[in-house]
């Protein structure tokens, strides 16, 4: 069992990492190796102390760079649930791996991209955020799957790999998916409709001539970078889909602490690197 786990390898989990390492502590870093998309696709930043106009790239090569020095790796999972032990959590990943922390950092930041309406009532009843989990839960039905970035477009060949069709809603250019059974739409839902578990995804107006406004489909997939905290972690305090914290950015769950983007505005790097360094300091007198 380690120290601790940060969820998040955006500047806010980094920032706790190397705090971490400086205290002493052991630790996993789950994230992606390119980082964040959200420093990446920074034109230039103006804001950060020291570093004027800087691009996202060049951040992002430097933020790689300093981790390589300190010899941080991070561990290119997604984290698919936290659950409270009677001491510690244990984490699940969607490659179905396991792993246990004594606390753990919060640091996975916010998704831009507003829930659609019924989304969060039909979590588990048929709304999915992970294709490796509960794809096979779909052989032979009908799904729908939002996918918010490129990055996550293998995640589409597996599910088409069990249902037997799949109505594809792409937020990225290059769609490069080729198979029978998968149709691209190029609108967005407006709603998720059910009685127990999903029935209907539904558009403002039949998004093609062939496929109708109120589409019927067995699940819904929603691939994105982050999903919502509360989803990642049940019994999690949140407000406005932020995480509720204190001055140390504890959590309401003990052990539990937050940083970043995932605690609320104003969405900026400063802000977030202050984060992580002050929950990676709180886990560390926690530790205690
Ligand atoms: C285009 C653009 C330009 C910007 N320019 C500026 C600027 O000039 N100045 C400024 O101060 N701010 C700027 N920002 C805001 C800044 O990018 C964010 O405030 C900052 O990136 C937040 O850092 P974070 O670590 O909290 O989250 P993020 O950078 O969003 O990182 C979160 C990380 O967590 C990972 N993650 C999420 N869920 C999981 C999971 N379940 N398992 C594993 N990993 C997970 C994600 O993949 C990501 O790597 C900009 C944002 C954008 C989009």
């Amino acid at each position: 069992m380690v120290d601790c786990i940060i969820i998040g390898s955006g500047v806010a989990g980094i920032s706790a990492a190397l705090t971490l390492q400086a205290n002493r502590k052991s630790f996993l870093i789950f994230g992606s190796a390119s980082l964040s998309e959200k420093i990446e696709k920074a034109e230039k930043i103006h804001n950060y102390p020291g570093l004027s106009d800087i691009s996202g790239k060049d951040f992002a090569t430097a933020l790689q760079t300093q981790l390589k020095t300190a010899e941080i790796e991070i561990k290119e999972e997604k984290v698919a649930g936290v659950y409270a032990l009677k001491e510690g959590f244990a984490l699940l990943t969607q490659g179905g791996e396991q792993y246990q922390s004594r606390t753990v950092i919060l640091a996975c930041g916010v998704e831009s991209i507003k829930q659609i309406e019924g989304e969060e009532r039909f979590v588990g009843r048929g709304v999915s955020y992970c294709a490796t989990c509960d794809g096979f839960l779909y052989k032979g039905k009908t799904i729908a799957v939002v996918c918010t970035t490129k990055r996550l477009e293998h995640e589409i060949g597996y599910l088409a790999d069990f249902a037997e069709k799949v109505y594809l809603i792409p937020m990225y250019k290059n769609v490069e998916i080729d198979r029978e059974n998968v149709t691209i739409i190029r609108k967005m839902p407006t709603k998720i409709e059910g009685n127990t578990r999903v029935e209907n995804l539904v558009f403002a107006a039949p998004p093609a001539d062939n496929i109708p406004k109120d589409l019927p489909v067995n699940g819904v997939f929603m691939l994105r970078e982050s999903v919502s905290p509360a989803v990642l972690v049940g019994g999690l305090e949140t407000e406005n889909g932020h995480v509720i914290v204190k001055r140390d950015m504890s959590t309401n769950l003990v052990g539990c602490y937050a940083a970043g983007d995932c605690t609320g505005r104003p969405y900026q790097y400063a802000k977030a690197v202050g984060e992580g360094n002050i929950a990676a300091h709180a886990v560390s007198e926690f530790l205690k």
